[in-house]
Order: C-alpha cells, then sequence, then structure tokens
C-alpha cells in the first residue's frame, strides 16, 4: 500500500509522520472522505472546497490543491482497487508540546483503503449528547472527532450503524458521520446548515436531486417521520429501518427507493475524469 505524504508517495509501511504533530496532539487538523472507484474520485473538486473551508475555519494555511490533486492521483494510481475510500488529513503540523502550532509547515497524508458497498438499509439511534450549532467548529470536517467516536460507540451497543445529534435547541442536526433526512406527510425534509451539520456532499445533491426541503425540524420528528434515510459519501442514500426502538418497514419506503435511484443515476456523472 502507497500512501502520500508531504509531497511524495511512499509505503504505508514506513511512513511516519512526527508524534509532535499538532494533529495528533490537540486534533488541530481537518480532512476529507472521498470515494473512489476504478481509480476515479467522486465529486473530487466538492470535496477540496470543503477541505480549504475547513482548513481556513481551523486558521490552517490554504492546502495547495494542485498537490492534493496530484496526491490523490498518485495513491488512486498506485492502489488499484474496485472500491475504495480516500482519507485526506491536513494538520497544523509539528509543533512542541504545550505550544502554539508551529511554523514548520502542514502535514498533509493522503491514503486508500478498500471499502465495500454498504447495505441498502440500517438502523440508527439517538444520543444524549448535543451538537453545539453555534460552536468555533461547527460544520468544519475537523479531525477533533472524539465526540462522533463516544456517540458511535453508543450505536454499536444497540446494534445500529448511526447515532443522531440534535443541536443545543433540541433541532434535528446530523448523524456522526452522515445527514439525515425524514419523510413528514409524503414530504422529504432535511435540517438546514444552521442546525451545525455538516454540509455533506451526499447532501448537497440529494436536496438537489430529490427535492428535499431544508427545515428546522424537532429531534421528535423522528418518532413521527414515515421514512427515514441518511446520506454520505460511503452510505451514499441508507434507508433507516429502525430508530431507536421503532420499525419503520423492513426496507427503504418509496420516497427513500426514489431518492437512491435518482442518486445511483445522477452521481455517474461526477466521478473524476482524469
Ligand atoms: N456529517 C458528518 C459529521 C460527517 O462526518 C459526514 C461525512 O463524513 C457527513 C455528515 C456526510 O458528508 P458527505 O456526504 O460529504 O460524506
Amino acid at each position: 500500500m502507497k500512501i502520500w505524504l508531504n509531497g511524495g508517495l511512499q509505503d504505508a509501511e514506513g511512513a511516519r509522520v512526527s508524534v509532535f504533530d499538532h494533529g495528533l496532539t490537540v486534533g488541530d487538523g481537518v480532512f476529507e472522505t472521498i470515494k473512489a472507484e476504478h481509480g476515479r474520485a467522486f465529486a473530487l473538486t466538492r470535496h477540496l472546497e470543503r477541505l480549504t473551508t475547513s482548513a481556513r475555519g481551523l486558521g490552517l494555511p490554504d492546502p495547495d490543491l494542485d498537490e492534493v490533486r496530484r496526491g490523490c492521483a498518485a495513491v488512486l494510481d498506485a492502489n488499484p482497487m474496485a472500491l475504495g475510500r480516500l482519507r485526506l488529513t491536513y494538520t497544523g503540523g509539528v509543533s512542541p508540546l504545550g505550544s502554539d502550532r508551529g511554523d514548520a509547515g502542514p502535514t498533509l497524508v493522503i491514503a486508500l483503503s478498500e471499502t465495500q458497498r454498504r447495505p441498502d438499509a440500517t438502523a440508527a439511534v439517538t444520543v444524549p449528547w448535543t451538537r453545539n450549532e453555534r460552536g468555533a467548529l461547527a460544520g468544519l470536517k475537523t479531525t477533533s472527532y472524539g465526540e462522533n467516536v463516544v456517540a458511535l460507540a453508543r450505536a454499536r451497543e444497540r446494534d445500529a450503524s448511526e447515532a443522531l445529534f440534535a443541536n443545543t435547541v433540541g433541532a434535528l442536526c446530523e448523524g456522526t458521520g452522515s445527514n439525515v433526512f425524514v419523510v413528514l406527510d409524503g414530504e422529504l425534509h432535511t435540517p438546514p446548515l444552521h442546525s451545525g451539520c455538516l454540509a455533506g456532499i451526499t447532501r448537497a445533491l440529494t436536496v438537489a436531486w430529490a427535492g428535499a426541503k431544508e427545515t428546522d425540524l424537532p429531534l421528535d420528528a423522528l418518532e413521527r417521520a414515515e421514512e427515514i434515510f441518511l446520506t454520505s459519501t460511503l452510505r451514499d442514500v441508507q434507508a433507516v429501518t429502525r430508530i431507536d426502538d421503532r420499525q419503520l418497514g423492513d426496507g427503504p419506503g418509496p420516497v427513500t427507493a426514489e431518492a437512491m435511484r435518482i442518486f445511483d443515476e445522477q452521481s455517474a456523472a461526477d466521478f473524476d475524469p482524469r
């Protein structure tokens, strides 16, 4: 396995990042997960725009997108596979313990791992913790994912693959690694970005293609929803057929099935041609 580290390809086995990297010591970093099919990255330009937005939000220098593109291409060429996930990690770089970000320059790592297509349906749970829609990191894809790790562990304990958060005013927000859509009275809704959710790329495409409304929703909309689905780079559009202890059928409902169909059809055109 070859990875990209600060300007060149290396063997993943031997590649080393300093134990004093600010990304490791204080979570001072941003990341992207990008789907790649047969060496072609999905929605690459959108991911690179979001990487830049997240970096700016954290006060990191803008990533060199020419290098990022070269790195993605090199990693994809060096590790052929049918379906993979590219992981871009961009951190504040090396600085002594207890100090502010140093001037050694950022660290860029691009890795790839093989992945499977997700099942069409899954279970999700709600968790008692909140997303802070007014926090400094709201909407940024930072490596400070500890809260998501804890919430996902809670979901796993309950045989679910995703945990859903409300925000500080009790509005439905998002999952640990996905956005959420609900069908209420036959209409498709998803929380707006001011709920504090990440500007998911799959979310944006689904809003555009499936005509979802961006609506402030209370968390208990999940109790009333006729259908629920999740969107993310690795899930695409995935039905939720159990929310907490409530069963919502045993497969995607009609609105979800249609959103899945449209997503599969339209997204085929958005793979990086290279
Ligand atoms: N929300 C969070 C917190 C995420 O980490 C992710 C995906 O990484 C998403 C939503 C979905 O975003 P995307 O569709 O761009 O993968």
